[in-house]
């Protein structure tokens, strides 16, 4: 593309790099903010500027959180004997948005992935570990999407966790097959958390 400013270019060369963002789109966008108010532009980068700089990861379940604890870790109603394992805040919102579970959560942050040089290490996991020895947790759902990743991240947190006097269970993952937990319309996400089942009769089935 020839541009016709430099500062232009800058900006459309910032917004190409998001995801699923060509550099005609960035373009379109890039001037859609040119035709804004300058308020409402100067919002939107302090937005930007305040998320990447003030948000912090809750030290217990490592969500995204505005406080060192999270609003879900830190509310007195949570049953604090459910612990539901994710991948990252996207499930958190979507099993949130479902309102049948009651439980607390635990962010990996990532899945193992070899293909990707992702390893346990990357993971979330010492600090489940920990939560399991310290907490009085009685029972951690996998709610994992049901991909090569997701499977593996299973089995090897299964391996880390089955020594610890908890129950493992797994949501009914056939419903996420090939997807993700946030694609998966509410109400079958909810029931998949409501009916979820051991992990050992998950995977002999
Ligand atoms: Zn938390």
């Amino acid at each position: 593309m020839n541009f016709s400013s430099k500062l232009l270019e800058g900006a459309v060369a910032e917004f190409a790099k998001l995801p699923g963002v060509g550099q005609k789109t960035a373009l379109r966008l890039v001037l859609h903010l040119l035709n804004q108010d300058k308020d409402d532009v100067e919002r939107f980068s302090t937005a930007i500027n305040k998320l990447r700089n003030e948000i912090q990861f809750c030290s217990v379940c490592h969500n995204i959180a505005d406080q060192p604890v999270c609003e879900i870790c830190s509310a007195p109603k949570r049953d604090r004997s459910l612990v539901c394992v994710v991948e990252d805040t996207r499930d958190v919102m979507a099993i949130e948005n479902t309102s049948q579970y009651n439980g607390l959560y635990h962010v990996l942050g990532a899945l193992i992935s070899p293909m990707d040089g992702v390893g346990p290490a990357d993971l979330e996991v010492d600090s489940l570990i920990e939560r399991l020895r310290t907490d009085e947790v009685k029972e951690v759902i996998f709610a994992l999407s049901a991909t090569m990743e997701g499977d593996t991240t299973i089995f090897y947190l299964h391996k880390r966790l089955k020594d610890f006097d908890i129950s493992i269970s797994t949501i009914a993952r056939g419903i996420a097959f090939g997807g993700e937990l946030e694609y998966v319309d509410e109400i079958t996400l909810g029931r998949s958390i409501t009916t979820r089942v051991p992990y050992e009769s998950a995977i002999t089935r």
